[in-house]
């Protein structure tokens, strides 16, 4: 089947590599017969309805993300019906932020969001950097753990009631107190977890994968035949160990 990935301002947002997650999306779909078209969304360009089988956005400096900020503002009601027609969502970081209500700089500037997550950013003095540890329950009973980089000056506030994408084991998360990190708003995952991310957690791309396919099919996100992922635990074993190093919570 041919999965359609949205990759919005790949252009402005691809910190720490970030580019990296949408290449292991490609190969792990072909390893299982599936194409992975990916389609650059830049500024100007709209979002049409039911597209896309999965929206991507990764992480960036203040600047670049006051660049793109309000031409993303300006897609709101696009990214919100996507997301509520069932495409799954990936946003890093800079991109995480701007997928909430709205990100404040330091200096008081601030930045609209889509407000497809349910919090607000606002930028501390001391940037939240290191390794970091999750972990994470996208599916009843199937509790996993999410390892990856993290580098922001933004504390994220959920709203009362928002899912977290996971527990911080080891690293600041969010905010560096809540013990929370990220957001799930059910096939969107919001995170600061940059690595990039997908090569060391590829339970995690293969969850992406299968909820792009779902919103394809109409059907049920399907399971994967397991692939010989032994050098992507050894990465997921390397950084977890480096965040655990750190202290865990
Ligand atoms: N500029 C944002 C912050 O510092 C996001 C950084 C990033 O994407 N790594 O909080």
């Amino acid at each position: 089947m041919k999965i359609v990935v949205g990759h919005l301002y790949p252009e402005y947002l691809n910190i720490y590599a970030d580019r990296g997650n949408i290449a292991v999306l490609a190969r792990r779909a072909a390893w299982r017969g599936h194409e992975l078209e990916v389609r650059p969304i830049s500024a100007g360009a709209a979002i049409e309805p039911g597209v896309h089988d999965l929206l991507y956005i990764g992480g960036g400096q203040d600047r670049e993300q006051a660049l793109v900020a309000h031409d993303l503002a300006g897609k709101r009601d696009q990214v919100l019906a996507a997301a509520a027609g069932g495409a799954a969502v990936l946003a890093v970081c800079g991109g995480y932020q701007l997928l909430g209500r709205f990100y404040r700089f330091a200096d008081g500037e601030e930045l609209p969001g889509v407000g497809l997550f349910p919090l607000h950013t606002i930028a501390g003095e001391r940037r939240m950097i290191g390794d970091v540890l999750l972990e994470v329950e996208l599916e009843p009973d199937e509790r996993r753990t999410i390892a990856g980089f993290e580098n922001h000056a933004g504390r994220t506030k959920l709203d009362e009631g928002a899912e977290p994408l996971g527990r911080v084991v080891a690293g600041f998360g969010n905010d560096g107190e809540s013990g929370a990190e990220g957001c799930r708003v059910g096939r969107a995952l919001g995170t600061y977890l940059h690595g990039p991310l997908l090569p060391r957690n590829p339970w995690l791309a293969d969850w992406l994968l299968a909820q792009a396919l779902a919103h394809r099919s109409g059907g049920e996100p399907p399971s994967f035949a397991e692939l010989d992922d032994g050098l992507e635990r050894e990465a997921h074993a390397v950084s977890a160990r480096r965040a655990r190093a750190r202290g865990g919570r």
